[in-house]
C-alpha cells in the first residue's frame, strides 16, 4: 500500500469516528458520498477471472465501491479499522455478467410494454443481484425509463445489477418478434434505409451500449428483416461508432451477418451444425458467440412441471403465482400444441453442440441467457446457463470466464468489471463451495457483493 493510500485510510477512518459517533459500521454506508471504512473479506479461495491461479487462504480488500487488494493471507495489509469477515473455506468468484438479458418487460408471467416501469426494472436488477449476476445487457426492448437506470447503482439506492441497454431494437415491417404475444410495439419496425438512419441518430443520441437486430422467420412463419435493410444497420451502426448484436438462429444468416460486419450473435446457431465458412469469418472478424441455452430448454422444458420449481434457490424469490400456473396442467397442454413444439428439444441440442464446436475452434464466447421474456426466469436461469455450458463441453472454468473476462471485454467494460483486481469494481459472489470444482456449486451462494456493498 502507498503512502498516500494509507493516509487517506487513515482520514477516512477519522471523519468516520467524527460523523458516527455510536452507528454501527454498517448505518455509516448510508449517506452515500462519506468515506467508508475498508472491508477485509479474510481465508477465501480466490478465483480472479483474470487466468491467475485459484489462490487459496486469501484476502479480498475492498475500499469504497472497489477492490483495494487481493492475494495470500499476510501479503495484504488490512488497514486498522477495516471491517473483517472471516469467510474461512469459503470461494469467491466474479459477479456473473449476462450479457442478452431483457429487463422490466414482465410481470409474474405477462410479458407486455404496461409492465416497463422504474419501479419494474429496479425489481428485476434487485432480483439478478440475489442470485449473484452483478451485470446485465439488456437487449433491445428498452425504453425512456432506462435511460435514468442505466449503469450501476446510486449511492442512495439498494445495491443492484448495473444495467447496460440497446434501447429498441430493430425488425422489418410486421417483422419477427413484433408480430408475437407481448412484443407489439417494442423493436422498431422499418422498411426503408432513411428509416433504419434515422432511427440509428436517435440511438446514437441515447449514447446505447450496443445495438440490436432481429433476424428470424421463426421456422418460416413470420416476416424476416431484410438483408438489405440489417446490412444498412450495421454499416451505419458502425459509423456511428456503436455496435451491433443480432437475434439469429440459421447459418445461412449467421453467415450473411458475420460478412456484413456482425459484432456479436446473440444466440446459438441452431438450424443445423456450424460448418468452417463460418468459423473462418467469425474468427477473421473477431465476432462473439453470446449462446443463451437456457432460452432454448425454456421453449420445452414446461411441458411437464420441470423439477426445478420444487428447487428452493428456485422457489425462494420466485413469484408464488407464476409457480402455480407452470404447475397448472393447462400451461403443458399449451406448450405441447405448438407445432412446432417436436423440434425444440433438437435446438437445444444442437445449440449445445455448436457451441463447444465454436468454442474449440477459438470462437469467443461471452455468457448470456435471454432472461426476462415469460418463464425466462433471471437470477436461476443464469446458473442453469452454466450447468448447460458444462453440460455442452466446456469445463466449469471456461463457463465461468465467459460469464467474467470474456463477458466484460465483449462488452468493453473489462476496465472496470469481469475480474477481481485492484482497482475493478468489487462485484463478486462468496460461494459456500468451489464452482471449479462442480459447476452447480456456483449456486451455494453465501453472499453477493455489488460496488463494495453487500446484497441483502
Ligand atoms: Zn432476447
Amino acid at each position: 500500500m502507498t503512502a498516500l493510500c494509507r493516509r487517506r485510510n487513515a482520514l477516512a477512518l477519522l471523519f468516520l469516528l467524527l460523523l458516527s459517533g455510536s452507528c454501527s459500521e454498517k448505518t455509516v454506508q448510508a449517506p452515500g458520498r462519506s468515506p467508508e471504512p475498508a472491508v477485509a473479506i479474510e481465508g477465501v479461495r480466490l478465483w480472479d477471472g483474470s487466468g491467475a491461479p485459484l489462490v487459496s487462504d486469501a484476502v479480498v480488500l475492498i475500499q469504497g465501491e472497489r477492490i483495494e487488494a487481493t492475494g495470500p493471507r499476510g501479503t495484504v495489509a488490512v488497514p486498522a479499522g477495516a471491517r473483517r469477515i472471516d469467510a474461512q473455506g469459503k470461494t469467491v468468484i466474479p459477479g456473473l455478467i449476462n450479457m442478452h438479458g431483457h429487463v422490466g418487460m414482465t410481470k409474474g408471467l405477462k410479458q407486455s410494454k404496461e409492465n416497463y416501469t422504474t419501479e419494474n426494472i429496479l425489481a428485476q436488477l434487485r432480483q439478478y443481484a440475489r442470485y449473484g449476476v452483478t451485470a446485465v445487457m439488456s437487449l433491445g426492448t428498452d425504453f425512456e425509463p432506462m435511460f435514468e437506470v442505466r449503469g450501476p447503482a446510486r449511492p442512495d439506492e439498494a445495491p443492484r445489477a448495473t444495467v447496460f441497454t440497446a434501447g429498441r431494437g430493430f425488425t422489418g415491417k410486421q417483422g419477427y418478434p413484433a408480430v408475437l404475444p407481448g412484443n407489439a410495439g417494442i423493436p422498431v419496425e422499418v422498411d426503408t434505409v432513411d428509416e433504419v438512419k434515422a432511427y440509428l441518430r436517435e440511438l446514437a443520441r441515447q449514447k446505447v451500449d450496443m445495438v440490436k437486430i432481429w433476424v428470424d422467420d421463426h421456422w418460416g412463419h413470420y416476416a424476416k428483416i431484410r438483408s438489405e435493410l440489417y446490412n444498412a444497420i450495421i454499416a451505419e451502426a458502425h459509423r456511428l461508432n456503436l455496435r451491433v448484436m443480432a437475434h439469429l438462429f440459421y447459418l445461412a444468416d449467421a453467415k450473411m451477418l458475420a460478412k456484413a460486419g456482425l459484432d456479436g450473435m446473440a444466440h446459438s446457431v441452431r438450424d443445423r451444425p456450424v460448418d468452417d465458412e463460418l468459423i473462418e469469418v467469425l474468427k477473421a472478424k473477431n465476432v462473439f458467440l453470446v449462446p443463451t441455452l437456457t432460452r432454448e430448454e425454456s421453449t420445452f422444458v414446461y411441458a411437464e412441471p420441470p423439477a426445478f420449481l420444487d428447487d428452493p434457490f428456485f422457489a425462494r424469490w420466485a413469484d408464488p403465482e407464476a409457480i402455480k400456473a407452470l404447475r397448472d396442467p393447462a400451461w403443458g397442454k399449451k406448450v405441447r400444441a405448438d407445432p412446432d413444439f417436436p423440434k425444440y428439444a433438437g435446438q437445444l441440442k444442437m445449440g449445445q453442440q455448436n457451441l463447444k464446436k465454436l468454442f474449440d475452434a477459438g470462437v469467443r464466447v461471452a455468457f448470456g441467457t435471454d432472461t426476462g421474456p415469460t418463464a425466462r426466469f433471471q437470477g436461476f436461469f443464469e446458473h442453469r446457463e452454466l450447468e448447460l455450458m458444462v453440460q455442452a463441453g466446456l469445463t466449469p472454468v471456461q463457463a465461468l470466464q465467459t460469464a467474467t473476462l470474456n463477458a466484460a471485454q465483449c462488452l468493453r467494460i473489462e476496465k472496470d468489471f469481469g475480474t477481481l483486481e485492484k482497482g475493478k469494481r468489487a462485484d463478486f459472489i462468496v460461494l459456500d463451495a468451489d464452482p471449479l470444482e462442480n459447476i452447480l456449486n456456483s449456486r451455494k451462494i453465501s453472499q453477493v457483493w455489488i460496488g463494495g456493498r453487500e446484497v441483502d
